[in-house]
Formats: C-alpha cells, sequence, structure tokens
C-alpha cells in the first residue's frame, strides 16, 4: 500500500502583523498588535496608526 499525503497543513500566522503606531500626547512612535494600544512612553490611549 503506498498512499502519498497529499494533506498539507500550512498553517500562517495571520493577523498578528505589529502595525506602527503613533502617540498623539507625546509623538512617541511604538509597535503595537491590536487595535488600541497603549502607548509604552505615557501610556495614553490617545494613538493613530501610521
Ligand atoms: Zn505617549
Amino acid at each position: 500500500m503506498c498512499s502519498v499525503g497529499d494533506a498539507f497543513n500550512i498553517d500562517i500566522a495571520e493577523g498578528i502583523v505589529p502595525r506602527k503606531y503613533k502617540c498623539k500626547d507625546c509623538e512617541k512612535q511604538f509597535k503595537g498588535i491590536g487595535t488600541n494600544p497603549k502607548c509604552p512612553e505615557c501610556h495614553s490611549a490617545n494613538t493613530e496608526t501610521i
């Protein structure tokens, strides 16, 4: 019996690419994951993607 396993399960990590954010309060630029990361500098949630 010769069976070739043709089930290729390739796990691609999706959706965990860090995005660049910028703090509007102290203008610190940082990478974060998620929708509303906090600034590592001043812990403000007043951030935007860049
Ligand atoms: Zn900040």
